[in-house]
């Protein structure tokens, strides 16, 4: 850890959850400009708020030199990049990003509290946070949020889904989600690709149709859109899915125009 550490928690809870996980993850480290994102394995937690699905919780940590409200701003545009829309307070979302510590800076002013408000309350930020710093400390005061952490009820331990978001089990949106950029990694260049536009999809489905017979339909048209739009698919993220609607998010980087020989 150095004094500019900063982690970043991740919550999930609609559409294809593992690869809103990766598009973000992707997301996050061509917006802050870093090589070396690191990731927290992935929990499944049961949602605070009103009722509404399960949530997958990871975080991300980085070094960051700039302002924190700089760091919410790129937050908050990612969050907007991932489709999110702001309905009611505590309800379900695409993807919610907070800032959870940074290692030297705090701040409690205008709509901006770093260590984040609720950290120290929340097993399902504080144990990704941990994974990641194990001994992070509250730079207001000095207190070990190991400490807090280990003071917490435990409610039953955290259901751990992996190391890495490949390793999570797959529901048809993220089968969808797969397939597409199985789609996208005919071209070589989708490895290196940054995230930098990205192309809505959005597909109505007839009914009774079968899941075999929704793969090729989405197939086809991931195939046509990356063709239409020439853009080199590094991530796709589905978010929402069901059985009338397929929503997603194809990122990626523009192809530069072919330059024809005379
Ligand atoms: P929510 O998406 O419900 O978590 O709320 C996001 C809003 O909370 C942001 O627009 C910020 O104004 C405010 N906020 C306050 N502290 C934080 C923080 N540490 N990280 C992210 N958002 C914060």
């Amino acid at each position: 850890m150095s004094g500019s550490t900063l982690v970043i928690g991740a919550g999930t809870n609609l559409g294809g959850r593992r690869s809103i996980l990766r598009a973000a993850r992707d997301l996050v480290a061509h917006r802050f400009g870093v090589a070396d994102l690191r990731v927290a394995p992935v929990w499944e937690t049961a949602p605070m708020g009103p009722p509404q699905p399960d949530y997958l919780n990871t975080a991300f940590a980085l070094d960051f030199d700039g302002s924190l409200a700089a760091a919410l701003d790129l937050c908050l545009d990612i969050e907007r990049a991932l489709g999110r829309e702001r309905r009611e307070r505590w309800g379900a979302r695409t993807l919610d990003l907070d800032l959870l510590w940074h290692a030297s800076l705090s701040c409690d002013g205008a709509g901006l509290t770093v260590p984040h408000q609720g950290l120290r309350e929340r097993t399902f930020a504080l144990d990704p946070l941990l994974a990641l710093v194990p001994d992070a400390v509250d730079p207001r005061d000095g207190t070990s949020l190991a400490a807090v952490r280990s003071a917490l009820p435990v409610a039953g331990p955290p259901t751990l889904l992996g190391e890495g978001f490949e390793a999570l089990p797959g529901d048809r949106a993220d089968a969808l989600a797969a397939a597409a950029e199985q789609v996208g990694a005919v071209n070589e260049g989708s490895r290196t690709a940054a995230p930098s536009t990205s192309v809505k999809l959005e597909l109505s489905w007839a009914d009774g149709l079968r899941d075999d017979e929704r793969l090729r339909a989405w197939v086809a048209s991931v195939t046509e859109a990356l063709d239409a739009r020439r853009l080199v698919l590094r991530r796709a993220a589905v978010i929402e899915d069901s059985e009338r609607l397929t929503r997603a998010l194809l990122f990626g980087e523009a192809r530069s125009p072919v330059t024809r020989r005379r």
